[in-house]
C-alpha cells in the first residue's frame, strides 16, 4: 500500500522558498547542469519554521528525488555545511541565517508504504500523523505516538522523537542516510546511539527514509488511541501558536515544567518571546520575536532554574546559525 501526502498537505505549511534556478557556476555550492531540484540563495527560513522567526539559509536546496538528493550531495563542495530541515518544529534559525547549505526534503520524500506484515517504511518527509494513521489503516499498532509530534520523519530518526513512553527508538528498524560523502547507507537502530532525544547520527548526514517495525492491532482501538493522543495535546500544549515544542529536556528524577514554573517564570517575557502560560517548556512567539528575544528568554529561564533548584537544564530544541 502506497499512501501520498495528504490533500491538505498546504496546510502543513509547506511553504517552499520563492524559486530561483541558479545554473553552475563559480560562485555556486554546486555545478547545477543535470540538477532538477531547485537551489535558491539568501532563502528566507522563517517561514518554513514554526517559530516564525530568524535568518536566511545561505543556499536552500530541495531536491526533486533521491537521485538528484545524491548527486548534488556527491558534487557539493566540501567547505559549504550541509543541515537537513524538516518541519522546523524544534528548531531556532539564529537572526543572522545559517551558513552553507540547508536540505529540505518536502513532498518527494513524503511516501509511505506498508512493506511488511508490521513494517511501515516511510520517506524521511513524510509527517508523524500520515504514517501513524497508514499504520492504523493497515493495522498495525506502536506507531500511534507520532501522531502527536509535529515533525517529519527525518527530523524524529535524528532527535529520537518521543511521546506518552514511547520514543522512535523502540520502533526504528534501520533508516537509509545520505552521508556527507554522498554515499546511501543504510543504518540499523542500533547504530545510532539512541538516548533520550539524542542520536549520533553525524551533522550533515541526511536521513531519506525509515523502516518502522509495530505489532499487529485493531483499527479501530488504534484510532481511537491517537484520537486520545490528540485530544490530551489539545488540552495541554498551546499547539496553535508559533513554538518550538518542549524547550528543555526533562533533568533525570525533574519535569523541566515543573522546575521553570517553580522558579517563577510562567509567562515570563522578553521581547516578543514568552514562556507559554499553559504549558511551561514551551516558548512561544507572541508576533514579532526575534530567534534572538527567543532563545535570550530560554538561557534566562535557564539561569532562574538553576538560581532556585540547583538543576542545569539543557535544551531540547535545536539552535543553529549566527546569532
Ligand atoms: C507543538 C509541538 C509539540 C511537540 N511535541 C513533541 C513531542 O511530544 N515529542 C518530541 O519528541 N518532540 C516534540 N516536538 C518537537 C519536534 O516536533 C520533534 O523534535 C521532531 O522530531 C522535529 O521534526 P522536524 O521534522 O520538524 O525537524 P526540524 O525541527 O526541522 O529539525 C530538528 C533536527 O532534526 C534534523 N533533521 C530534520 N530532518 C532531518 C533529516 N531528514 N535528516 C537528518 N536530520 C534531520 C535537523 O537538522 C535538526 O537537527 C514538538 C514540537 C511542537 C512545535
Amino acid at each position: 500500500m502506497t499512501m501520498t501526502q495528504p490533500d491538505d498537505w498546504t496546510g502543513w505549511d509547506d511553504g517552499s522558498a520563492p524559486s530561483c534556478a541558479v545554473e553552475g557556476g563559480a560562485d555556486t555550492p554546486v555545478p547545477m547542469t543535470g540538477i532538477k531540484g531547485t537551489l535558491t540563495q539568501g532563502a528566507p527560513l522563517a517561514k518554513l519554521v514554526w517559530f516564525k522567526c530568524g535568518g536566511s539559509a545561505d543556499w536552500l536546496f530541495e531536491p526533486a528525488d533521491m537521485d538528484d538528493l545524491t548527486h548534488f550531495i556527491e558534487r557539493l563542495d566540501s567547505r559549504f555545511p550541509v543541515m537537513a530541515l524538516g518541519l522546523g518544529s524544534n528548531m531556532i534559525i539564529r537572526d543572522g541565517g545559517v551558513p552553507g547549505v540547508v536540505i529540505r526534503l518536502g513532498k518527494p520524500f513524503a511516501a509511505v508504504e506498508i512493506t511488511g506484515e508490521t513494517e511501515v517504511t516511510c520517506g524521511a518527509g513524510a509527517p508523524g500523523i500520515l504514517s501513524a494513521s497508514t499504520a492504523r489503516d493497515a493495522g498495525i499498532a506502536g506507531l500511534e505516538f507520532l501522531r502527536g509530534i509535529p515533525g517529519t520523519v527525518g527530523g524524529f530518526v535524528r532527535m529520537n522523537g518521543g511521546a506518552y513512553g514511547s520514543e522512535v527508538a523502540d520502533i526504528l528498524i534501520d533508516c537509509q542516510v545520505i552521508m556527507p560523502d554522498g554515499n546511501l547507507i543504510t543504518l540499523p537502530a542500533c547504530d545510532l546511539g539512541y538516548s533520550y532525544r539524542h542520536s549520533n547520527l553525524p551533522d550533515g548526514a541526511i536521513v531519506v527514509s525509515a523502516r518502522f517495525k509495530g505489532v499487529p492491532g485493531d483499527p479501530e482501538a488504534i484510532g481511537a488511541e491517537m484520537d486520545r493522543i490528540a485530544e490530551a495535546r489539545e488540552e495541554s500544549q498551546p499547539l496553535r501558536t508559533k513554538t518550538g515544542g518542549s524547550t528543555f529536556k526533562n533533568p533525570d528524577g525533574h519535569k523541566a515544567w515543573q522546575l521553570v514554573d517553580d522558579a517563577g517564570c510562567r509567562g515570563f517575557q522578553m521581547g516578543g518571546a514568552q514562556v507559554s502560560e499553559k504549558h511551561t517548556n514551551f516558548l512561544i512567539n507572541t508576533g514579532d520575536a526575534t530567534s534572538s528575544d527567543i532563545e535570550g528568554l530560554g538561557e534566562e529561564v535557564r539561569r532562574l532554574v538553576y538560581e532556585k533548584s540547583g538543576v542545569e537544564l539543557e535544551w531540547e530544541i535545536q539552535r543553529v546559525g549566527r546569532p
